[in-house]
């Protein structure tokens, strides 16, 4: 039996970052971590000298907690940043425009010049009315948490900005149908244009932010976690073959796996536990030859694709244009299926996935079928947190709750924003109120 201070189960950022905040303090930690490497949703595979991000695949400079973390660890040379250049599909064409420029949006043909001074104007009022708000706590954005986003986007900026904007956003970005989705995630995503927010990624691959901070850890891999109880004045953690006893434990895992492993909930943290979760496929084509010239595509991130256009695909992107240096030569293509796909197609075997995904990815990149030198197959049944109507108040009311009684305390995106900042603020979180309590 190995007796610790603090017991952090789950090495993915949230977890990470809570460990390596408690240590920073002079804490006893370890971290125990079913998988065989440490990121969780955040990893990057190396393979045949391509990088691929398997699950998050880019980081914004208004990530502050992160970007911190980077500068601390030295990395920030390879902090860098993506191209700018996006593409949103409309009658079948792809409508390409630079995300901090107005002006092109307007000129790309995405929309009509009323529907662009709508969603302009109304975009720019949402920045006043939002000012202040932190970007990384969800629990922030309570007094916008009241509708879902499609009746709202419907009212607030009219149908074509909710069929080509925020719908393939909340897809592309998040696996969700913005009928099912609060209008507080677009209108905290909007306030990111306020913090003139680039979106950048890691030369290295994004996975190697978790394996960094995991370097200055105990993190125990191959170490699945199959119960957790809270006894006497502490709590037993138990694996197929130990158990471990803890004076706190930080439960960092997705809302469906904690809710199978902790036997002690109370009634606000069942609420919580409950948190459905999105689901996806990634498929990362490596291609022989670079996409041709006249596709004019080689400079564009990424391209969504809204529910009018789509059969599958919510969005894919063009991995040189995010950074040059992991595609090893031609080109690196990376296909996120939406939701609704997600969910069936995550069942299904690689080859048909690769058929259904081809077919559509034809459309856009023509003779892709020809150009694959191999491919890679990333399931992810636990994606993405939902966020409907009355996640906020349910995460204020968690917070709220925690006093030194709680033995157990939950970290991981489905308590805050649903992207990797997001789960950083929650392991901090979490590591203060171990650290404040004790
Ligand atoms: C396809 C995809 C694309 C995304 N794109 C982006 C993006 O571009 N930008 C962005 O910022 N975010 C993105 N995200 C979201 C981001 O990846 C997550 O919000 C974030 O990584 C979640 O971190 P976490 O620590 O909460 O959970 P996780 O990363 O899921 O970590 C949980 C850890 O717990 C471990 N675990 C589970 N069960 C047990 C157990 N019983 N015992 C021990 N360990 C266990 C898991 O193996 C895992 O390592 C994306 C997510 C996906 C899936």
């Amino acid at each position: 039996m190995g007796d610790r201070k603090v017991i952090v189960v789950g090495a993915g950022i949230a977890g990470l970052v809570a460990a390596f905040q408690l240590k920073k303090k002079g804490v006893d930690v370890i971290v125990l971590e079913s998988a065989s490497k440490v990121g969780g949703r955040m990893i990057t595979e190396s393979s045949n000298g391509y990088l691929i991000d398997g699950g998050a695949q880019f980081l914004s400079s208004a990530y502050k907690i992160l970007s911190d973390l980077i500068d601390e660890l030295g990395i920030t040379p390879e902090y860098v940043e993506t191209s700018r250049i996006v593409g949103i599909v409309r009658n079948a064409k792809i409508r390409k425009f630079r995300y901090d420029s107005p002006l092109s949006l307007l000129f790309s043909g995405l929309l009509t010049f009323s529907d662009w001074l709508s969603f302009c104007f109304g975009s720019f009022k949402l920045l006043k009315k939002t000012k202040g708000i932190p970007i990384n706590n969800y629990a922030a954005w309570k007094e916008f948490d009241n509708e879902a986003a499609e009746s709202w986007s419907d009212r607030y900026y009219g149908k074509n900005i909710t069929e080509y904007f925020v719908e393939p956003l909340l897809e592309a970005l998040y696996f969700q149908k913005p009928g099912e989705t609060s209008k507080a995630l677009p209108i905290a995503l909007n306030a990111f244009v306020a913090h003139k927010a680039k979106t950048m990624t890691l030369a290295g691959g994004i996975g190697k932010l978790p394996e960094l901070i995991a370097k200055g850890l105990d993190v125990r891999l191959n170490t699945s976690v199959d119960k957790i109880s809270v006894k006497g004045d502490g709590v037993s953690i138990y694996t197929a073959n130990q158990e471990f006893r803890a004076e706190k434990v930080i439960l960092a895992t997705p809302a469906p796996q904690s809710r199978k492993i902790y036997t002690s909930q109370s009634a606000i943290e069942k609420e919580l536990l409950s948190t459905e979760f999105s689901s996806t496929v990634n498929i990362a084509f490596a291609l022989v030859n670079k996409l041709p010239q006249e596709l004019n595509l080689n400079d564009v991130y990424g391209v969504w694709i809204p529910r009018r256009e789509r059969k599958i695909i919510a969005a894919f992107t063009i991995e040189s244009a995010k950074d040059a240096g992991r595609v090893a030569s031609g080109e690196l293509i990376h296909v996120m299926l939406s939701g609704e796909a997600g969910e069936i197609m995550v069942a299904q075997n690689d080859e048909s996935i690769i058929t259904d995904v081809l077919e559509e990815l034809e459309q856009y990149l023509p003779c892709i079928s020809e150009n694959v030198a191999f491919t890679r197959v990333y399931r992810w049944i636990n994606a993405e947190p939902k966020s409907r109507v009355g996640r906020c108040e349910k995460i204020n009311d968690y917070r709220k709750s925690i006093n030194n009684h709680n033995k157990v305390i939950l970290a991981g995106d489905y308590l805050g924003m649903p992207f990797t900042e997001g789960a950083a603020e929650t392991g901090i979180w979490a590591a203060s109120s171990v650290l404040s309590k004790a």
